[in-house]
């Protein structure tokens, strides 16, 4: 028997209709916030996101998959932003409209190891903003990831932030982290004592128990911020208290990818257990030129679907049901069922019918299991009359209909 690829789901029938739900929702909130939506191929060069991310962060190291071509090398997307970038760059969108509003749900790949909300193949409902460096840009997206999640139902996170500053200012970041870990360097894992040298920002997301000790020992506040960088964070966190959104200011929040600069924020939830982010996200100021592009401010963020649902409160999995069930007894009485049924169907009303010649009793038990909303019934005595005996599930209530009044019935 054929198995899935480790760290990849299968989303079955049972579970497919919250994800439709999750992606309704994420459609209509970015829709209120004039956002559109832009669908980049799964597979890109892989010099695109050894570019952009970085070569020495842990995804390009060693998360990719990679298909080897004939000349390129291809891989499997394990993020948007450096697509969506390449599609903004690559058809002139520049040229158009110099401030651009992208949002996306689909498909990533990393090559982790899988455990509880770390999949080899998950999914990002995420945005990419591009365009504009104003602070109030800032406190938009990041109100908006809240906004999200309280439309999906989801309570008791925590939106944390942080400013990395320019990339000078993340420079010095990086040489005060050195002097400070300098003394401490022996106390660190061997991957930190790794990122030391090259990519010493990433020491504060290790997630081991004797880093996390050290780093948390480390005084950490906005020294490395330029008076521009300290402004524009000021502002962000003034707009953010304009607009009610409750958030940290977390100095030792870091991103792990290269491509961040200024505002970075993470979204967490205590209810995940070790991998604790729901989504994060923060500026790219100076993605866009590297890639090629005009010299643009820009900034985004992707939440993890899968684990938006592991949090989802319960409420909000309820499913809603419509169905219209037909039960059709004898041969006469099917065919005309068959008519219904397409009547029901052409008129918007999700319909279905029993295809296994089961009893009236039998057919009921299934439009329970279904939990449909009615059931209709139709048999040699309603043909007779040309009505059909309408059945409300929920109030339990019955009474006989005529066929050409049936369609107004249901749907008022
Ligand atoms: P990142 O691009 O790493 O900042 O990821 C953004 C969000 O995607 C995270 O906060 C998670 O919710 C989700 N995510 C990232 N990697 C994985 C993974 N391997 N499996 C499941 N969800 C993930």
């Amino acid at each position: 028997m054929f198995k899935r690829v480790p760290g990849t789901k299968d989303i079955l029938p049972s579970e497919s209709s919250l994800w439709q739900k999750i992606e309704e929702i994420t459609r209509n909130t970015f829709r209120l916030y004039n956002f559109q939506e832009i669908r980049t191929p799964l597979i890109e060069e892989e010099s695109l996101f050894n570019r952009s991310l970085g070569k020495a962060t842990e995804i390009v190291q060693k998360q990719m998959f990679i298909i080897k071509n004939k000349e390129d090398n291809y891989c499997l997307r394990p993020e948007a932003t450096a697509s969506v970038v390449r599609a903004y760059i690559e058809n002139n969108i520049d040229k158009t409209s110099t401030f651009s509003k992208f949002y996306y749900i689909g498909p990533m790949f990393r090559l982790e190891r899988p455990q509880k909300g770390r999949l080899r193949q998950f999914h990002h409902i995420g945005c990419e903003v591009i365009g504009s460096s104003e602070p109030a840009l800032d406190a938009e997206v990041i109100s908006l990831a809240d906004t999200l999640l309280r439309d999906f139902s989801i309570s008791g996170y925590k939106i944390k932030i942080n400013s990395l500053g320019c990339s000078l200012d993340k420079k010095r970041l990086g040489a005060i982290l050195q002097k400070a870990l300098k003394e401490k360097l022996g106390k660190l894992c061997a991957n930190c004592k790794n990122r030391f040298k090259g990519n010493p920002l990433r020491i504060l997301d290790c997630k081991n128990g004797p880093c996390r000790e050290e780093i948390a020992g480390l005084d950490i506040r906005d020294e490395h911020l330029c008076q521009d960088c300290k402004d524009h964070f000021t502002k962000v966190k003034a707009s953010l208290d304009s607009l009610n959104v409750s958030y940290e200011n977390s100095p030792r929040l870091v991103r792990g990818l290269d491509y961040y600069t200024g505002t970075v924020f993470e979204i967490s939830h205590d209810g995940l257990g070790a991998q604790d982010a729901l989504g994060a996200g923060g500026r790219y100021n100076n993605l866009v030129k590297e890639l090629g592009g005009s010299d643009l401010g820009a900034i985004g963020f992707a939440f993890g679907v899968e684990r938006l649902l592991l949090v989802q409160s319960p409420q909000a999995t309820v499913r809603s049901n419509d169905l219209v069930y037909l039960i059709s007894l004898g041969e006469e009485a099917k065919e005309e069922g068959i008519k219904i049924l397409n009547t029901l169907r052409k008129n918007n009303i999700a319909a279905d019918t029993d295809y296994e010649g089961k009893s009236l009793k039998g057919a009921m038990r299934l439009a329970n299991d279904l939990k449909a909303k009615f059931v209709l019934i139709i048999g040699e005595d309603e043909l007779k009359k040309g009505v059909v005996t309408l059945k409300n599930m929920r109030s339990g209530e019955q009474k006989e209909i005529k066929q050409d009044k049936l369609i107004e019935e249901l749907k008022c």
